[in-house]
């Protein structure tokens, strides 16, 4: 018997052996997974990154929107997906933020996932409809006092940055508004655009042409500091604005399933670090106005410790503000 089962250890290590030395597996693309619609601030972050790990990785990287739930979805498939590295997720805050604002979580942040490092750290800006009559944040502030009961706000659904920014933005300036979830904000722009609704909380690589187009209007950015990107460089910060305390940034990682053997890990990471070296990639990201991780955080060590403190930072905000889904 104890034969036996040191046979299937061996047998198991060198099965583990063999992926890993595969990794990889030639021919077999792999998939970023991102948890919102395609054409967001997520799936762009994806996009531009799949292209940059393409030629590190020496293998196709493709992306899969899963959209749904606040990225929740996206997330619960990445971490019951196949152990062989050619399935990563990349999401954003809302891994850190969707523990505390849904009741039951379909995994567990913390322990179903490998860290495989961060990207990069994304303002939000608030903008409105192009037909909005404010123009500046004082005038909007007037005009929502003005309408109160009538203002509706996009987000991407419980969990997303949209909706945790919409959430402090509502409990700062002591205003209930009605909010209108899609799965993830590139739709919500649409709807903005077409003034179905009147604000949104969104992230700068998706807002940036179209305030750079005046397809809507700016107001604020939600960074403790303005903004160096050309486009973005005359928005106030919402504290400047008058809200004191406002800060929030988004911030992106990359994660595969727990499991996934070390070799793996340990050349997605490689890959990750290349990419986040790419000349293109860095000016690509920039133009957006998002700053690319240049710490120890692109290991996936301090990756996890920096989302632990996240949980630890949203939890009682959230919790304070009295949102949650079942
Ligand atoms: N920006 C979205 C959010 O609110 C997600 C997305 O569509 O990428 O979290």
């Amino acid at each position: 018997m104890k034969q036996l089962f040191t046979l299937s250890v061996l047998a198991v290590a060198a099965l583990t052996g063999a992926n890993a030395a595969d990794f990889p597996i030639k021919d077999k693309p792999i998939t970023i997974v991102v948890p919102f619609t395609a054409g967001g601030p997520t799936d762009r972050v994806a996009r531009d990154l799949a292209e940059a790990m393409r030629k590190p990785l020496g293998a196709n990287v493709v992306v899969e929107n899963v959209a749904g739930a606040g990225g929740t979805i996206g997330a619960n498939k990445v971490a019951k997906a196949p152990q062989d590295g050619h399935t990563v997720l990349l999401h954003h805050i809302g891994m850190a933020t969707s523990p505390a604002l849904y009741r039951k979580m379909p995994y567990n942040t913390t322990e179903d996932f490998e860290y495989l490092g961060m990207v990069n750290e994304v303002p939000m800006t608030l903008i409105g409809r192009p037909t909005l009559p404010a123009t500046t944040y004082k005038e909007l502030a007037v005009w929502i006092e003005q309408n109160k009961g009538k203002v509706n706000l996009g987000n991407a659904g419980l969990g997303a940055a949209s909706h945790l920014c919409g959430l402090l933005f509502q409990s700062a300036i002591k205003t209930d508004m009605t909010t209108v979830p899609y799965k993830g904000t590139a739709p919500a722009m649409n709807d903005l655009m077409g003034g179905q609704i009147d604000l949104l909380c969104d992230q700068s690589t998706n807002t940036t042409s179209q305030i750079e187009g005046k397809t809507v209007k700016a107001f604020a950015v939600t960074t403790a500091k303005r903004l160096t990107t050309p486009a973005l460089k005359h928005l106030p910060t919402m504290q400047e604005a008058g809200i004191k305390g406002f800060e929030v940034t988004i911030w992106h990682g990359l994660y595969a399933p727990k499991g996934t053997p070390a070799d793996a890990v340990t050349k997605i990471n490689a890959a990750l670090k290349a990419a986040l070296k790419d000349p293109e990639f860095i000016k690509k990201q920039e133009a957006l106005g998002a700053v690319i991780v240049a710490d120890k955080r692109v290991d996936g060590a301090e990756h996890k410790k920096f989302v632990a403190s996240e949980i630890a930072k949203w939890g009682p905000i959230i919790q304070a503000a009295g949102v949650y889904a079942d």
